[in-house]
């Protein structure tokens, strides 16, 4: 769901508490003056959108001066925190520090320097520190790691990997549940220099067969099942399919499985056994908990990650060694206002970049403790998030805005049965936020207490570009706010690539772009330079392409409309699929709404909306006309549905997107051509739709 908060700011009254806002203070580590002031902006006699202040006028000042800079040395800002944030076996060469550029593709970031991500992530911390809390899908099967234990078993794991033939610069495939044990492969990998590539486990064995192709990967490490809303998935099952769809038949040369109950060696393997399948526990237990961290250039791969496939076909993007982790590790501390003794909390999976840089790198980099979750929000209930928020004393909550929409539809009661007076920091990403869920995460969750990070970035960007940062700058709902430090975000007009100037209004609206190269970019597709620069390079040279639409107000907040793809055109209007959605959700009824643009003779396009309605409601004349008023009133009368289906639910990514290209190619009648499809997380719902589609 896309939305602009500006389009749809809140109608009516503010709650009583945003009038004397304070945000949430951090437990030191901005170490800033407290006297906060909320400011009340008024938009128009109707609208009032309320601005919350930063910390302090200084800290906000201050942040402009910091960006600037970056973005005018950014040799000078990345080499320091470079030197400050990581520990560096070889030291970066000080006129090295940016080679390279985005017109030749050609970035290269620390050259000379030598350094190991898993030692940065684990042996230089205090090795009593809790690195890690693990809650399974059952609420109480929880685990905690320290970072002495973890650094062990890193090792230990690293070198089974080795046992089994794995070498630097190798890709090992990783397809596991969301335990404790992918986190520590992935940090093995790193450890021996050997390229990670985790393929979510929600994937079909074909999906997983063409990335273990794709990345020519030897060895595969998986678990016996995972588990999730006490449903048991059988991984191994897959990977034998997975390995069966492997081109060339000889590639896997071994795969290794963790067992989720592991008995000891004696035990039955609880899975069937082939010739080439190792018991991973059998073979960690066996091996010297130390294992030299491999110094590794700053250059070299680090990982590979394949986007959501919202767009179309999944680009399988890398990301290399010390610019990624020095991004992943500054956006961490810096967005979530993260402090030593922070629990920190993203709950999103690990087979997506999220949970790389987020539940993995960015806290362990910075020595915090990070919590890892199995399970999905609504199990055993509703309330699962908050009542891990009240047992473990989270203090950083990441999600993404369809989680927040989910939960709405149960109420306020899942929220308040809870002591949540430990958060400071509740953050999105994945989709522009709409308002609505904005300010329910903001006062029902929150309690008005906690600042909302509304982070924007995507799989190619390894970090945060565009957020709001607690205590430092101001919040606004429904816009991501302002470019991270080195982020030099640029607004192009579509049609020439300009750099479009604000208008009377100071508004400037376009495609999202940046100028100038930053530590955190990946810097290739797999095995396909040329992809990498036709998709993200060449269609402005000198820029890299996000792919989004993006509206720039004249503060310099940035409101993300949709994708490029998506946009639809009325009679000559641009229209943002956000907006739109973001009018649908604001009536009661409406759960989660996706538009698409669909010919229309006279007007060129028309607008075709699906919803999902919230429980209690149903489907009637009365409601469909309500929800085309709710549109001609928020966003304008030619933008009104002509089509409206009510579904049980939409087309998502597994990683929980809106796939509007889908459902285009359904409102279109091009059913034969629906492109991949492979990362839906359920198959079944084209049918459903093509039938209520049909019957319209
Ligand atoms: P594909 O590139 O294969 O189509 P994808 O773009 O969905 O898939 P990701 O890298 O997971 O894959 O998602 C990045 C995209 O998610 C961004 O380009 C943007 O459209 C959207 N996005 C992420 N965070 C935000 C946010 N805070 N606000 C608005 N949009 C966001
Ligand atoms: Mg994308």
């Amino acid at each position: 769901m896309r939305v602009i908060g500006l389009f749809c700011a809140f109608v009516g009254s503010l709650p009583a508490t945003a009038n004397s806002f304070v945000p949430s203070t951090s437990h030191g580590s901005t170490n800033l003056p407290t006297n906060n002031e909320g400011t009340i902006k008024m938009t128009s006699d109707s609208n009032i959108e309320p601005v919350y202040a930063a910390k302090t006028v200084s800290a906000f000042d201050k942040y402009k001066k910091e960006h600037a800079q970056s973005i005018k040395s950014p040799s000078k800002y990345w080499g320091k925190l470079a030197r400050e944030v990581l520990d560096w076996e070889v030291p970066f060469d000080s006129h090295r520090v940016l080679q390279g550029d985005l017109t030749n593709g050609d970035v290269r970031w620390f050259s000379g320097g030598k350094l190991n991500v898993a030692y940065n992530a684990l042996d230089r911390h205090d090795p009593k520190k809790l690195a890690m809390i693990w809650e399974g899908d059952e609420p109480d099967d929880v685990r905690r790691i320290t970072y002495g234990e973890m650094t062990n078993k890193v090792s230990q794991i690293a070198n089974a990997l080795k046992a089994k033939g794995v070498k630097k610069g190798q890709v090992v495939t990783i397809y596991m549940p969301m335990i404790p044990e992918l986190a520590m492969t992935m940090l093995a990998c790193a450890r021996i220099g050997a390229v990670h590539s985790v393929v979510f486990a929600g994937f079909s064995s074909d999906a997983l067969g063409s990335r273990i192709q794709a990345a020519n990967s030897e060895v595969v490490v998986t678990a016996d099942h995972g588990l999730r809303g006490s449903k048991r998935i059988p991984l191994k099952d897959i990977v034998n399919a997975a390995v069966e769809h492997v081109k060339d038949k000889d590639l896997v040369k071994h795969v290794l499985v963790w067992e989720r109950n592991y008995e000891g060696p004696e035990s039955e393997a609880p899975y069937e056994m082939n010739s080439n399948d190792v018991r991973m526990d059998i073979l960690v237990d066996d091996q010297r908990p130390y294992c030299p961290p491999e110094p590794m250039e700053a250059e070299e791969n680090l990982f590979i990650l394949y986007t959501s496939g919202s767009t179309g076909l999944p680009k399988g993007l890398v990301h290399t060694t010390g610019g990624y982790a020095l991004y992943a590790a500054h956006t961490t501390k810096t967005t979530f206002d993260l402090a030593p003794d922070d629990i920190f909390a993203c709950v999103a999976d690990c087979g997506w970049i999220t949970g790389h840089s987020y539940v993995v790198y960015g806290p362990l980099l910075n020595g915090a403790t990070t919590f890892m979750f199995e399970s999905t929000p609504v199990y055993p209930d509703e309330g699962r998030y908050w009542d891990m928020v009240q047992r473990h004393k989270i203090t950083q909550f990441y999600t993404a805005p369809t989680a927040i929409r989910l939960l709405m539809r149960y109420g306020e009661e899942a929220v308040q049965k809870y002591d949540l007076s430990s958060l400071k920091v509740l953050g999105t990403v994945g989709e522009p936020i709409n308002p609505e869920a904005w300010r329910w995460y903001y006062e029902v969750v929150g309690k008005s207490k906690c600042t909302i990070v509304d982070t924007y970035w995507q799989t190619e960007t390894g970090g945060h570009i565009v957020t709001n940062i607690p205590g430092v700058t101001p919040m606004k709902p429904g816009s991501c706010t302002l470019p991270f430090y080195g982020i030099d975000a640029v607004v192009l007009d579509p049609a020439d690539g300009h750099v479009v100037e604000p208008d009377e209004n100071g508004k400037a609206e376009g495609v999202m772009a940046v100028r100038q190269p930053w530590p955190g970019m990946a810097r290739t597709c797999l095995g396909d330079h040329a992809r990498y620069k036709t998709v993200y390079l060449k269609p402005y040279p000198g820029y890299y392409f996000t792919g989004d639409s993006v509206m720039r107000d004249e503060e310099g907040n940035h409101f993300i409309i949709g994708r490029v793809d998506d946009i639809i055109n009325v009679s000559g209007h641009r229209i943002g699929t956000a907006e739109v959605e973001s009018a649908l959700v604001a009536h009661p009824a409406v759960a989660q709404a996706a538009v698409v643009g669909r010919p229309h003779d006279l007007k060129g396009q028309s607008i075709a909306a699906f919803c999902m309605l919230r429980k209690g409601y149903e489907e009637s004349p009365e409601l469909l006309t309500e929800l085309k008023m709710n549109v001609r009133h928020e966003v304008g009368a030619f933008c009104s549905p002509d089509l409206i289906v009510v579904s049980p639910t939409l087309p998502m990514t597994r990683s929980g997107k809106i796939m509007r290209r889908i459902l285009r190619k359904i409102v279109c009648g091009e059913t034969d051509s629906l492109g991949d499809i492979s990362t839906l997380a359920d198959p079944s719902i084209v049918d459903t739709l093509i039938e209520k589609v049909g019957k319209k």
